[in-house]
């Protein structure tokens, strides 16, 4: 029958309203800003940067590599790489980014930039009160304000934030392992050569003295 959705919607809208008076859990809305829903656990918003330890600016774990700021599709991330090194979570020497920008008002929450990182450098916030009346640089937030710690990630992601800690600690003993076994190798490569230079070398055996020719 033409019509019947918007009827069956109105009765489900009805149900509730009346409901609420006797149900709680049929009071879909609340006071919002006094009061607020919990936000589940896979909601997303904006993205930031996570660091580890205490220090942010050495914690960071993004390396700059900048594939979220060429696969961003508003092209919203401006990235400038710094000339320092600093060692990322396996201890392999990486660049830090000297510039990390977002702009606000392009980005369009798709968490593309999440997907392609390839060291978990980058996760998608869930705070959503982010409005300013700075059309301009307020909307433009720079590492410092992007910057956010693990254990923030554990708190609005703790799934998830587990299972990467799980997977950065793998591949951090996976890492570890390798280097051991390559220096074990090196050393004993190194042993090898100096037991070889130390075999001692056998004197060359005496030709024999000329014998004088008889002549007739
Ligand atoms: S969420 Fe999407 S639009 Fe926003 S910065 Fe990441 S890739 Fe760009
Ligand atoms: S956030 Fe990830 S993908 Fe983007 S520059 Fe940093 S390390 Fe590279």
């Amino acid at each position: 029958m033409l019509g019947s959705g918007i009827i069956k919607g109105m009765v489900e809208t009805a149900r509730n309203f009346v409901g609420s008076y006797i149900d709680e859990n049929r009071l879909v809305t609340v006071e919002y800003p006094e009061e607020r829903l919990p936000l589940k656990e896979a909601s997303r918003n904006f993205p930031f940067l996570v660091y580890d330890g205490d220090d942010a600016a050495k914690g960071l774990r993004c390396v700059a590599c900048q594939i979220c700021e060429k696969e961003c599709p508003p092209q919203c991330i401006y990235i400038i790489k710094d000339t320092a090194k600093k060692p990322d979570y396996i201890g392999k020497m990486q660049l830090q980014p000297k510039v990390f920008d977002i702009d606000l008002s392009v980005c369009m929450s798709c968490q593309i930039c999440v997907e392609v990182c390839p060291f978990e450098a980058i996760k998608m916030d869930t705070e959503y009160e982010l409005s300013t009346s700075d059309r301009f640089e307020g909307l433009l937030l720079h590492k410092e304000d992007l910057w956010k710690s693990n254990q923030y990630y554990h708190k609005i992601h703790p799934t998830e934030a587990a299972e990467v800690d799980a997977r950065l600690a793998e591949e951090k003993a996976k890492a570890e392992a390798k280097a051991k076994a390559d220096a074990e190798a090196k050393a004993k490569a190194a042993a090898e050569a100096r037991a070889k230079a130390a075999v001692p070398v056998p004197a060359p055996t005496p030709s024999p003295t000329p014998q004088p020719v008889k002549t007739a």
